[in-house]
């Protein structure tokens, strides 16, 4: 591809609502652009990213076994009322009406409609096992969309089911999957981690994770360097002794008095170590304080505090500001990575200034005062919430203590076992004629999540630095002179048209600007590779190579160049 006949967008500054580093360099690059709130297009530059992506996901999956189909992104509501799930899976469905006033969804998932198809298609034993997979859009009405493609109300997902005979066979379903996303992982260059996952009634070993560590990432992870137990901290606190839990029970119930307020919660749910894991953010913007307890994507409570007296101190006039103040890493505001102490300073202050403070909101969810727990904050999501697994704990398979990291869930392993197929009477004929319910398991990927993630683990000051598995061009060739000079011309597009033909994508930069400015944008754009085309090198016979993993220059013989880039 050349430049001139590609469409490259790059930006200087990123727009300010982008808040991790991936997200504004995503836009800095032209890999996306925003339509609405987790609303993403795919630019052409960023489309051959997903695509990269997409090509091993698939390639992986084909390999275990598994068959690609398409399902329909709309589905009709009778199947999800089938399930159940029409009535319990909340707001983050979005919900429709046809013409004829008939309900539909637009799929967060689709459980539901591949079961149907298995349920009138497969007969008998015969026919199983059987994996089915597909790579299509999904849409979940986040509550925050944030970060771009990484947690995006509409995005891609690899879903993919198995339908097995037994509990045996499921196991052997989900053990292949295990070993295609640790090859997928691997192969698309990130650091990651497996951990189990909370299964809830089904229990075991049913679920596991897959997690790109980072420390932006949304999720704790509990993990012991001395031996192979790893889970998210939901997985690891539901393994772990059952008393702090009671104590942490106890606490929350100590302010449980219609004097108390929100902010005071807080500020205990912070003076306990109990509360390490709770997710607390609290933004700060002219006289405005919020704090807002979130656990995993539901905000619990919200605190609006204005023009409190004592919150002056708490004023600031920039987002930079309160970054400076909360000494977050550079670009990021958000619900980790904050300094807590900080919080633990707002928080304090503002019980204090709220003493005097008259009741204001009182609906559920909204309080400034008298939170009444079982009603406004049910105390088992609160409960739960209350992570009683800490860095320096015993680990539960007691080989250790645990280590906390963070990670972004870029993957998911589910043994279902038969809870779909009895739900819809997925069932099958086995060798002695018996009907039996199919044994399920669902795994699923988050495609576009992965471009934000592997970001947010690769990037310098100068931009993206994509593995070469992933990125858009994997050589950019950049003539200095182009349009000025017969040699330099003649011996970029030599490479150009030898690197094509071997099969290598590449990108030559024939715009002829400042040179400064297209090293610029390639190193923006992530791309591994760099060949620089001058009249002064060429001379020696020679070209410059740049790798943008390390910056590492060399001048290397023309003649060496294409065998040393592939
Ligand atoms: P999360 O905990 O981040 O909300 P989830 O557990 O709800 O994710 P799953 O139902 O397990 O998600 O879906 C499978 C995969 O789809 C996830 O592992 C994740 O990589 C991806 N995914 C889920 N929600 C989003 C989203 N809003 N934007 C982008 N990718 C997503
Ligand atoms: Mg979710
Ligand atoms: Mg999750
Ligand atoms: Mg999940």
């Amino acid at each position: 591809m050349r430049t001139s006949q590609f469409f490259l967008s790059t930006l200087k500054e990123a727009p300010s609502e982008a808040e991790l580093p991936s997200h504004k360099l995503m836009l800095r690059a032209g890999l996306i652009k925003k339509l609405g709130s987790g609303l993403y297009t795919w630019m052409p530059l960023g489309l051959r990213v997903l695509r990269k992506v997409e090509a091993i996901v698939r390639e992986e999956m084909d390999k275990a076994g598994a068959l690609e189909l398409l399902m329909p992104a709309i589905q009709p509501a009778e199947l999800w009322q089938e399930s159940g799930r029409w009535a319990v899976f909340g707001p983050q469905m979005l919900k429709m009406k046809d013409r004829h006033e008939r309900d539909f969804c637009f799929g967060p998932t689709h459980e539901e409609v591949i079961t149907d198809i298995a349920r009138s298609e497969i007969k008998s034993y015969k026919q199983l096992p059987l994996n089915f997979y597909q790579v299509q859009t999904k849409f979940r009405d986040e509550i925050r969309p944030r970060f771009g493609v990484m947690r995006a109300r509409e995005f891609m997902m690899k879903d993919a089911y198995s339908f097995d005979v037994d509990a045996a066979g499921m196991a052997e379903s989900y053990r292949k999957m295990h070993v295609a996303y640790s090859t997928i992982f691997t192969r698309l260059g990130l650091q990651f981690r497996a951990v189990k996952a909370d299964s809830g009634a089904i229990g075991g070993d049913a679920s596991q994770e897959f997690h790109v560590l980072a420390d932006s990432g949304e999720d704790a992870l509990a993990y012991c360097p001395t031996s192979d137990f790893a889970a998210n901290v939901e997985a690891a606190e539901a393994l772990a002794p059952a008393a702090p839990r009671a104590a942490a029970s106890e606490a929350l119930r100590d302010v449980d008095t219609p004097k108390q307020t929100t902010c005071e919660a807080v500020a205990a749910l912070l003076d306990i170590p109990l509360q390490r894991t709770v997710k607390l953010i609290a933004l700060v913007a002219g006289e405005q304080l919020q704090i807002v307890l979130l656990r995993g994507d539901h905000s619990l409570n919200e605190v609006k505090v204005g023009k409190l007296p004592g919150m002056a101190d708490f004023r600031f006039a920039s987002e930079e500001e309160i970054r400076a103040f909360f000494n977050c890493p550079p670009g990021f505001l958000g619900p980790v990575g904050i300094d807590r102490s900080r919080v633990r300073l707002i928080a304090d202050r503002t019980v204090a200034a709220m003493s005097d403070f008259v009741v204001g909101a009182n609906k559920p969810k909204f309080h400034t005062a008298g939170v009444n727990w079982g009603r406004d904050l049910p105390e088992a999501d609160l409960v739960a919430d209350v992570r009683n697994v800490v860095a320096g704990d015993a680990s539960p398979d007691g080989k250790g203590v645990l280590e906390i990291c963070r990670g972004i869930e870029v993957g998911h392993i589910f043994q279902l076992g038969t809870k779909y197929s009895q739900a819809l009477s997925c069932n099958y004929l086995d060798a002695e004629g018996q009907l039996k319910p199919m044994e399920m398991g669902c795994y699923g990927i988050g495609v576009s999540r992965i471009v934000g993630a592997a970001i947010e683990q690769n990037f310098d000051e100068k931009g993206i630095k994509f593995s070469a598995a992933m990125a858009p061009f994997s050589v950019a060739i950049v003539p200095v002179g182009y349009q000025r000079s017969e040699a330099v011309k003649a011996a970029a597009d030599a490479l150009y048209a030898e690197l094509k033909a071997q099969g290598v994508d590449v990108l030559l930069d024939d715009r002829d600007a400042r040179p400064g400015s297209m090293f610029a944008d390639m190193e923006l754009i992530g791309i591994p590779h760099r060949v620089t085309v001058g009249d002064k090198s060429l001379a020696e016979g020679k070209v410059e190579y740049v790798a943008r993993q390390d910056g590492n220059t060399e001048l290397v013989a023309q003649a060496d160049i294409v065998a040393r880039l592939l």
